[in-house]
């Protein structure tokens, strides 16, 4: 049986790790990449842009891993088509003919259509060579700018003014994370950024950049700010390119089941470029378990994805920020404000039971809390 993996990511590898425990000894696994690191752990390369870690202190797995184990790893080897009527892949140097077929090639940033985003010192953060671009620029720089603040830009930010870089971060929606929190969390977390060393723009419209070859300044809808360098992070979308040739069915991401199977029976698709019950984490926990399901579904074992409640817990200049589960944007559910000064916790309930919290600062029963609702 012949086993080939796109993408040695979170799914890709976890995966393979499944298919190992399962495969007869004539069985073969082929994992491809178009990076030129093996697997490493994508979330601290945010880690890596203050200086104290390096990309090789982040690699799980080394080559000599997946040759122990007889993975044949193609590093810099883009796939470029799946022919599935033939049952092959190809990349530009070769074809390569599979049995069962995952594709786990993730997602790439989603960079709205500004002005001037053409000009150097201008990236996106999302694997390991954007990163030695972003220091090398970043060690000639004084000032930083972040366009969005979410998870992702707070994170970035806050590594860039670790790295001595003064950097603002700017925000569309009138707070930050609006996505895990509600406003005013989202206010008390700026408050308590603006007491470290990071700036923040809330309701700030992005237009675009300008500047001669490199970027000098960030142009906002009624104002501007100078910049050596600029980071876009304003989402992610799936790497559905590939497929969209193909027979798959395709939304915003390749649509799978609770086997993380396509509607072709021998593709599956696992992590960020999975959509399953018309969701796309874009995280790493699901990404590895789905990951792990596909694996073992491909190699004849029967388990299921049963869907993931979403945990953001982060430190953003030491302040403890968490959101989970239900946050009830919509109004549906009941929800309760336990503390409301220095730290804000609120509850979502469902009837009786906790489906969701948002915490900005310290909450001494914090790990109870959690533990309700992820039950
Ligand atoms: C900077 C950063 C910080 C993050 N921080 C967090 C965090 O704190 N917590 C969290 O839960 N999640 C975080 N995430 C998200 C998390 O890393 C992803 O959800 C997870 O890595 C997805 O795993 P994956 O295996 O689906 O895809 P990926 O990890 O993206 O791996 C896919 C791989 O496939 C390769 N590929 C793509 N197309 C092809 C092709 N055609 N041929 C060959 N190879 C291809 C890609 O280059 C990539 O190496 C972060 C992501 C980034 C970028």
């Amino acid at each position: 049986m012949d086993y080939l993996i796109v993408g040695a990511g979170a799914a890709g590898v976890s995966a393979a790790k499944e298919i190992l425990k399962n495969k007869n000894d004539d069985d073969q696994i082929s994992i491809f990449t178009d990076e030129a690191y093996p697997f490493y752990y994508r979330p601290r390369l945010i880690e890596c842009l203050s200086g104290e870690v390096e990309v090789e202190d982040i690699i799980i797995h080394d080559q000599k891993w997946f040759r122990d184990r007889g993975i044949s790893l193609h590093l810099e080897e883009k796939i470029v088509e799946i022919d599935s009527s033939n049952k092959v892949i190809k990349s530009e140097k070769a074809s390569y003919k599979y049995d069962k077929l995952l594709l786990a090639n993730g997602s790439h940033p989603f960079v709205p259509p500004f002005s001037g985003v053409e000009l150097d010192n201008i990236f996106t953060l999302k694997n390991a060579e954007d990163l030695k671009n972003i220091n090398q620029a970043a060690k000639k720089a004084k000032t930083a700018v972040v366009v969005g603040g979410g998870l992702l830009g707070l994170e970035i930010a806050y590594n860039l003014a670790k790295a001595g870089l003064k950097t603002t971060v700017l925000e569309v929606a009138p707070y930050l994370l609006p996505m895990q929190l509600d406003k005013k969390a989202g206010k008390l977390l700026k408050q308590k950024i603006e007491n470290e060393n990071l700036d923040v723009i809330c309701s700030a419209k992005t237009v675009g950049f300008a500047g001669l070859n490199k970027v000098n300044k960030l142009i906002l809808e009624n104002d501007q700010l100078s910049c050596d360098i600029a980071l876009i992070s304003t989402g992610i979308r799936s790497n559905i390119s590939l497929a969209e040739d193909s027979d798959l069915e395709i939304n915003r991401g390749i649509k799978v089941d609770k086997q993380m199977q396509s509607c072709e029976k021998d593709i599956f698709a696992a992590g960020d470029i999975a959509e399953h019950n018309d969701k796309i984490y874009g995280i790493w926990p699901p990404s590895i378990q789905q990951g792990q399901v596909a694996g073992a579904v491909m190699s004849g074992q029967e388990t299921s994805f049963e869907g993931y409640i979403p945990t953001h817990k982060l430190k953003v200049a030491g302040i403890n920020v968490v959101s989970i589960g239900e946050l009830n944007k919509e109004g549906d559910y009941q929800s309760e404000v336990l503390l409301d000064d220095d730290s804000y916790v609120k509850v979502i309930k469902d009837g009786d039971s906790k489906i969701g919290a948002i915490i900005v600062g310290h909450y001494e029963a914090e790990n109870e809390l959690l533990a309700e609702i992820k039950r």
